[in-house]
C-alpha cells in the first residue's frame, strides 16, 4: 500500500509536494484500514465514503454528519483529491476531452461524449500504450506505465464534477456509461482496472451499473474469462480483421493470441446472451479489410457468438498510412451484416475536430505542446 500511497493524485494548490494521503481510489478495506486509527469505523466510514463518492466532496469541512474535531483529524492527514486537469477542450458537437496531468507529470486523456439517450465516459488505462496497432496514433507512443485506481477513479469523479452530477440525478444524466477505450490496453493493467471499476460500481457510492461499463480488449485472451466472471462489464473486442495474416499485421497482438483462441474466449465469456452480446469494433481501412469477402467472413467467424459489430470509420492521423474507406464502401459493407441479421451500426466519428475521436488520443497533445514549444523558442531567438 505504500507504493499505492506515493503515486495517489494529490492536488496541490501551490505545486508544492503534499504528503497527505488521497483516500480516492482506496477500496473499503484499505479505506477501512488508514481510517480505524483515527477513530472511523463501521457506520461513520460508510458515511464517510458517501460522502466521498456519492456527494463528491472534497473538503472535509462540508462532511457535516462527522464531528468538527473528526474532521480536522482528518484534514491534517488526508485529502480527497482529483487529477490536476492539464487542458479542457470542447468540440463543436459538444464532446469535451480532458488532458490530465498526474504528480509525476504523466499524462492521459479522458473524452465525454454526448448523446440523446446517454453520455459515454471514455476512460484511459495506460500512459501510452505497447500493442502497436498500425492504425492507432497511441500506439506510435511507448509505454510509460499503467494508470493506477485513484487515477482511473479520478477520471470519472472529474467528470461528475464536471456536470455537477453529486449525488447522480435519477433522470437526464449527463454521465451514464463508462468506456475503457481510451488509452492503453485495460487487461495489461487489469488489477488497478478491477479495483477501479469495483468502486465506481458500488451501490452507495457512485453506483453505475455494470451493464453501463463496457471494457474493451485488443484480445488478452486469458484475461478475458476473468473479466467477465470477477467485474460483470460489458465486453468489447478491437476486431479489425477477420483473418489471422492481416489481424497479424493490424493488431500484432494477434501473433500471440490469434483469433480461433480469441473466439473461443467470447464464446465462453460469463453472462453472455441475446441481451447481453459482445460489441466487436472494426476500424473500415481503405482496401485493407473493407471488401464484401471481409464482410462473409466476419459472419463465418462470429457464428453463434452473441455479437454487435460497431463499424468505425478510421481516423485519420498525421503520418497515418491508410485511409478512411469510402461511404459506399462502408454502406455495402454494414447492408451485407444486416442482410445476415447481424446489428451492424456505423459509429459516427465524435469529437474529431479536438482530436478526441477513436485512436486519436494523447499523442495531439503531445504535438501541440511541442509544436507550442517550437513557436515560443522562435520568438525568444528572433526577440
Ligand atoms: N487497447 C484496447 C482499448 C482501446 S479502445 C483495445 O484495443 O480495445 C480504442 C478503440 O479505437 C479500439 O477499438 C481501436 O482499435 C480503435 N481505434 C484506434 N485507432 C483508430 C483510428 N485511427 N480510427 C478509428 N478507430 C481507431
Amino acid at each position: 500500500m505504500t507504493q499505492m500511497m506515493g503515486e495517489s493524485p494529490i492536488i496541490v494548490a501551490d505545486g508544492a509536494t503534499d504528503t497527505r494521503l488521497n483516500l480516492v481510489g482506496l477500496d473499503q478495506d484499505e479505506l477501512g484500514a488508514v481510517l480505524a486509527p483515527h477513530g472511523i469505523e463501521g457506520f461513520r466510514l460508510r458515511q464517510l465514503w458517501q460522502w466521498i463518492y456519492y456527494r463528491g466532496a472534497t473538503d472535509f469541512d462540508q462532511m457535516t454528519s462527522l464531528a468538527k474535531t473528526v474532521r480536522a483529524t482528518l484534514a491534517d492527514h488526508f485529502v480527497v483529491g482529483r487529477p490536476e486537469i492539464s487542458t479542457h477542450q470542447q468540440s463543436t458537437d459538444g464532446t469535451q476531452k480532458w488532458l490530465l496531468r498526474f504528480p509525476d507529470g504523466k499524462e492521459v486523456e479522458s473524452v465525454h461524449i454526448p448523446e440523446t439517450d446517454r453520455g459515454t465516459l471514455c476512460v484511459s488505462s495506460q500512459v501510452g500504450c505497447t500493442l502497436t496497432c498500425k492504425f492507432c496514433h497511441t500506439g506510435t507512443q511507448r509505454w510509460v506505465r499503467n494508470v493506477d485506481a485513484p487515477e482511473i477513479v479520478g477520471q470519472v469523479m472529474l467528470a461528475r464534477d464536471a456536470f455537477g452530477e453529486w449525488p447522480a440525478p435519477d433522470h437526464d444524466r449527463a454521465l451514464t456509461n463508462i468506456v475503457l477505450m481510451g488509452m492503453g490496453e485495460p487487461l495489461y493493467n487489469y488489477d488497478n482496472v478491477a479495483k477501479a471499476m469495483r468502486i465506481v460500481m458500488d451501490g452507495d457510492g457512485l453506483g453505475m451499473s455494470k451493464r453501463r461499463i463496457t471494457l474493451s480488449t485488443a484480445g488478452v485472451v486469458p484475461m478475458i474469462e476473468q473479466v467477465g466472471a470477477e467485474l460483470g462489464v460489458n465486453l468489447a473486442i478491437s476486431l479489425h480483421a477477420v483473418r489471422d495474416e492481416l489481424r497479424d499485421e493490424l493488431v500484432p497482438i494477434n501473433r500471440k493470441y490469434p483469433l480461433a483462441d480469441l473466439m473461443q474466449a467470447c464464446r465462453d465469456y460469463p453472462g453472455l446472451s441475446n441481451a447481453r452480446r459482445i460489441t466487436f469494433e472494426y476500424v473500415m481501412l481503405k482496401g485493407v479489410n473493407d471488401s464484401l469477402a471481409d464482410a462473409k467472413a466476419m459472419v463465418e467467424l462470429l457464428k453463434g457468438i452473441p455479437a454487435k459489430i460497431n463499424l468505425i470509420p478510421f481516423n485519420p492521423w498525421p503520418g497515418s498510412v491508410f485511409e478512411c474507406s469510402s461511404n459506399n464502401a462502408i454502406r455495402r459493407f454494414a447492408d451485407y451484416l444486416s442482410e445476415e441479421n447481424m446489428s451492424a451500426p456505423i459509429r459516427h466519428a465524435r469529437g474529431q475536430d479536438i482530436m478526441a475521436a477513436c485512436g486519436q488520443l494523447k499523442s495531439a497533445s503531445e504535438k501541440l505542446r511541442a509544436s507550442a514549444r517550437r513557436a515560443a523558442e522562435a520568438e525568444v531567438a528572433s526577440a
